[in-house]
């Protein structure tokens, strides 16, 4: 069950996606924002207190981030862009979702075996492996957990990532659908993270391969060339 999409005509909506999603999220956070800040400098409360308030102010700016990164993913490329390599980045963004997984019960198997370097946009590239980490633990959350293999390496001048999953997986005709806005079957879900995938490795001039059976699990092979 393999398919390689490259969904060109799907990208074309972002733009006007990432500025309405930016503009209807980032007014409540700056509001809820302020009000922490206030709260944090009120006598009427202990120092506990305070620390949680501090905690909240630091998510929220955490969330603003997120925005950020879908209106800095319609504009132009400029401040995030380095000269790298990417498995600095997996192993970040490995760090930062290792908490989900645990709530999940899943193991994340991490290999590397790259040097090639690229140009790219950190913020970009790091939201783009969360939005696939995320999709992967979600997926064997339903099993009541799994295992998640995340690997990165170098086929000639491509740099490989394979993200692959123990979860539910999906059908030819679900993998299809995959990276269309608003495409979910989760109760909470956006359907808004394969788009980001899908539209930042366009970017990198890349190609995402997507094999899955139902009820094994799924695996994601992206090639960026150098
Ligand atoms: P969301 O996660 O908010 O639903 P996404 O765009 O990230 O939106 O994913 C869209 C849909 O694609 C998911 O709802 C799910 O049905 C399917 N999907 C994505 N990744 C996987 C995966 N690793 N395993 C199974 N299904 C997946
Ligand atoms: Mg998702």
């Amino acid at each position: 069950n393999r398919d390689r999409i490259m969904h060109s005509e799907r990208l074309n909506v972002v733009s006007e996606l990432a500025a309405s999603v930016s503009h209807e999220i980032r007014n409540p956070l700056t509001v809820t924002s302020g009000f922490l800040q206030l709260l944090s400098k009120s006598k009427a409360i202990g120092p506990e207190e305070k620390e949680y308030v501090e905690l909240s102010l630091q998510e929220l700016r955490r969330a603003e981030k997120i925005v950020s990164d879908y209106l800095s993913f319609a504009k132009p490329q400029s401040d995030n862009m380095v000269y790298s390599d990417m498995s600095e980045e997996l192993e970040y963004t490995k760090s930062v979702i290792m908490p989900y997984a645990s709530i999940h019960k899943v193991e994340v198997a991490f290999s590397f075996n790259n040097s090639l370097k690229k140009h790219y946009d950190r913020n970009q590239v790091q939201q783009c492996l969360i939005n696939l980490y995320k999709n992967g633990i979600e997926a064997m959350k339903e099993k009541g957990g799994g295992i998640l293999f995340i690997d990165i390496s170098e086929k000639k001048q491509n740099i490989v990532i394979r993200i692959e999953d123990t979860g539910v997986g999906m059908t030819k005709e679900e993998i299809s659908r995959l990276g269309k806005p608003y495409y979910s079957t989760k109760e909470e879900g956006t359907g808004l993270g394969m788009l980001m995938v899908y539209s930042t490795v366009d970017k990198l001039k890349g190609f995402i391969e997507v094999e899955s059976e139902k009820g094994k699990g799924t695996t994601f092979l992206i090639t960026i060339p150098t």
